[in-house]
């Protein structure tokens, strides 16, 4: 066995869990490394308190006197907490997280020092930005970029440094991150939202879109991963023979969480509380060491940033208990990939959730207005939604029979689906008496009850309401949710304007009463958008050709999604709410291909020599050895030799084949590289490298994975996939 190999499964085998105390309660930990509400009450004036909660509530700015004085109290917070550095710390368009970190501390001469934290600092830096994806941007306009303070999203405290989440900006005001996008969507959609919702309740303020995602990922020994170049260098692995075992038992899902696993989550979880993520479930998932971890929802932008902590906490602290977490959608063939479920509602600063069904049949006209709108918005951009999921790494998951399809549609539950047939009949126009009455009394009225028992829950649904939220399970779990949370309630957002301008015209151009008004707009909007709802199986071969029919986009691959991105339709939607403009979108879009691109490459080249100076070499060495045995054989029987070498010499000319195969399978992907790579155009060339290049992994991997099988695993360098996965 190589080195390696053997040393890591000795030093996996021998691993013991480490052992977590939890001395306190969770609920008295929870925030206490966040500079949040309490925190802010309790050492800011109250001054600068209400300027803060202002910002946070309505946007409005800060100025510098207020700044200061918050710099200063957040200061001293994190000094009497051993913090010796700070940072702006915000998501720019590489999918990780970056941060620059200072120290408070600064000379004043005589050779004296002091911790200087000013509202300067506080709310903007200059990162050195130049290495950071711009798609142009800052080529064509300004060379540098800077971060702001976002005051809605809490500063906090991480391994000695406090954090303070910001947003990314050329000079020239395009956004260069993640969180800018959204949270002009969010604005757009609370807008929207509110002015919709005064409809049923004039004191509403307010409203937020919140959001739980559901983080799936796998934990695996760091030993056997190193000794993986593949997962090493690109998150997955890109060979490997599926275990005699795999996870058709579903022995992991039910079982117990294994002992060291439990450990790494017990520590997460306690950090999770100090960073103020409200994690609430842990469970295995359905693959050998798969497993998932899933907060309370929160506010979108809160919950979004949290999901991007997580995930560098998690890294941290895996590393603390010898395990490897892997993020990517697919890192093991023939098991289940991973996933990231965005729940996501919105709701009102009176209390109510705006996809909650409610007691009254007004209140459930609400829900009904929200909801359909909803399905409206989702069948209308219903490509966009699927660009905004689209990465390399997902393209693996989506449509592979474990995930959903590649083709986006609304799953709403029987019950719902007789409530919209019954709201489509209602008459055009002003409704009777006793239709209004019926509609109140049987279909509208009938709501509460129904979904309390609306349990079927169709998993092959991409977009499916689950009661009281919708849940948009196509998202990968590499996957930024700012992303699909910036086109859904942007989409909304939109949605909901139209909405109100159609209501506000029946009632003053024909004269209709509100409720009469809402019903004839959602009537024809449960006709116009009905295509995009779907019961089904979502993974049979009729739902293809069906929702071809009923004229639904299907983009497999990424190239091909992405376009979506910069169609016309597109630029209106974003433009038309201020989420971003021409440029900014074109940027993420020029961005986005060439991360595709950029990252097929990787694996063609990781494959390429994996293959080439780990795989041949181990094979050529096996056969010598099958070679050193014929002949020894040939020695000792002479002419008979036959008879005893026959299964030797078929497994020389099995693994020259193999061999033979491999090498022009890796020369043929070599020369799609650089003819793919001639290719100025970046999207054709990431279609190049989508239609030639990643084709041909399957076929080394096939020839790789035969030679697994037939070759010495003493010999065998690359840790298996059993070792990997049946490790506790
Ligand atoms: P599962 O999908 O695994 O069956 P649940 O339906 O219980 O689990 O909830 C999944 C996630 O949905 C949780 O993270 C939860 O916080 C979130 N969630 C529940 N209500 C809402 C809501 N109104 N808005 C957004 N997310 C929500
Ligand atoms: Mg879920």
């Amino acid at each position: 066995m190589s080195t390696l190999r053997f040393h890591a499964i000795k030093e996996s085998l021998n691993r013991k869990p480490l052992k977590i105390e939890e001395k306190e309660r969770r609920s008295a930990i929870f925030g206490a490394n966040v500079f949040n509400e309490s925190t802010m009450r309790q050492s800011l004036t109250k001054d600068a308190y209400k300027s803060v909660m202002d910002a946070i509530e309505n946007g409005s700015k800060i100025n510098r006197g207020i700044a200061d004085q918050i710099a200063s109290a957040m200061k001293d917070w994190a000094l009497s907490k051993g913090v010796t550095h700070y940072t702006h710390w915000f998501q720019p368009l590489t999918g990780a997280t970056a941060e620059k970190h200072d120290a408070f501390f600064e000379t004043i001469g005589n050779g004296l020092a002091v911790e200087k934290f000013g509202g300067g600092q506080l709310v903007q830096q200059e990162p050195d930005a130049s290495s950071f994806p711009n798609g142009g941007i800052r080529n064509t306009f300004e060379a540098r970029g800077y971060t702001a303070w976002d005051p809605t999203s809490p500063a906090f405290i991480y391994e000695t440094t406090l954090c303070i989440p910001t947003v990314f900006v050329a000079y020239t005001g395009e956004a260069l991150d993640y969180k800018t996008p959204l949270l002009r969507a969010l604005s757009a959609v609370d807008d929207a939202a509110v002015a919709v919702a005064k409809y049923f309740d004039k004191n509403v303020k307010k409203v937020n879109a919140s959001l739980g995602w559901e983080q799936e990922y796998f934990l695996i020994d760091s030993a056997l991963v190193a000794a993986r170049p593949d997962i090493t260098l690109t998150g997955r692995t890109l060979l490997g023979h599926s275990p005699a075992k795999g996870q058709q038992l579903d022995d992991h899902y039910f079982g117990t969480i294994p002992n060291r696993a439990m450990s790494f989550m017990r520590d997460l979880e306690t950090e999770c509380m100090l960073l103020g993520i409200p994690v609430k479930t842990r469970h295995n998932e359905v693959a050998p060491n798969q497993f998932e971890l899933a907060p309370i929802y929160d506010e979108a932008n809160l919950a979004v940033d949290h999901n991007s902590l997580l995930m560098d906490v998690m890294e941290k602290i895996a590393y603390r208990h010898d395990f490897k977490v892997l993020f990517h959608e697919k890192p093991f063939a023939g098991v289940n990939g991973s996933g990231k479920h965005n729940n996501w509602s919105l709701s009102t600063d009176t209390g109510v959730n705006l996809l909650g069904p409610g007691k009254t049949p007004m209140s459930n006209l609400q829900f009904l207005t929200f909801f359909i709108n909803t399905i409206k918005a989702v069948h209308k951009n219903e490509e966009l939604l699927r660009a905004a999921i689209a990465s390399a790494s997902n393209d693996h998951r989506l449509g592979a029979n474990e995930a959903p399809p590649a083709i986006i549609s609304v799953f709403i539950g029987e019950q719902l689906t007789r409530v919209l047939n019954g709201l489509e009949s209602v008459t055009k126009g002003k409704l009777s008496p006793e239709e209004k009455t019926d509609l109140k009394l049987n279909v509208v009225g009938k709501i509460p009850e129904i979904l309390l028992d609306n349990t079927d829950r169709n998993r092959t649904s991409p977009f499916a309401f689950t009661g009281n939220k919708f849940e948009f399970r196509a998202v990968g779990s590499t996957a930024n949710c700012a992303n699909p949370m910036t086109v859904l309630n942007s989409i909304m957002a939109k949605q909901l304007i139209e909405f109100k301008v159609e209501v506000d015209a029946l009632i003053k151009e024909k004269d209709m009463k509100k409720d009469d008004a809402i019903f004839n707009v959602l009537r024809e909007y449960i006709k116009q958008s009905k295509n995009i709802l779907f019961e089904g199986n979502g993974y049979g071969d009729e739902w293809q050709a069906e929702a071809e029919k009923r004229g639904l986009s299907n983009n497999k691959t990424t190239p091909e999604a992405l376009k979506a991105r910069v169609s016309k339709q597109t630029i209106d939607l974003f433009e038309g709410l201020g989420v971003m403009n021409k440029t900014e979108i074109e940027a993420r879009y020029e961005i986005e291909i060439e991360e595709y691109t950029l990252r097929i490459q990787i694996e063609g080249r990781v494959l390429g020599d994996i293959a080439r100076n780990h795989v041949v070499p181990t094979a050529v060495k096996y056969q010598n050895t099958l070679i050193e045995n014929v002949k020894g054989l040939k020695d000792i029987f002479g002419k008979e030799f036959k008879v005893y070498a026959k299964e030797q010499v078929e497994l020389i000319q099995d693994i020259s084949k193999h061999i033979e195969a491999i090498n022009s399978g890796v020369t043929t992907m070599t020369n799609e590289r650089k003819n793919a790579n001639s290719i100025e155009n970046s999207e054709k060339k990431a279609v190049a490298y989508c239609h030639n290049v990643k084709p041909l992994f399957d076929e080394i991997r096939y020839h790789c994975d035969k030679l697994e099988l037939l070759i010495d695993d003493e010999l065998w360098p690359l840790t298996k996939y059993r070792e990997m996965l049946f490790t506790k």
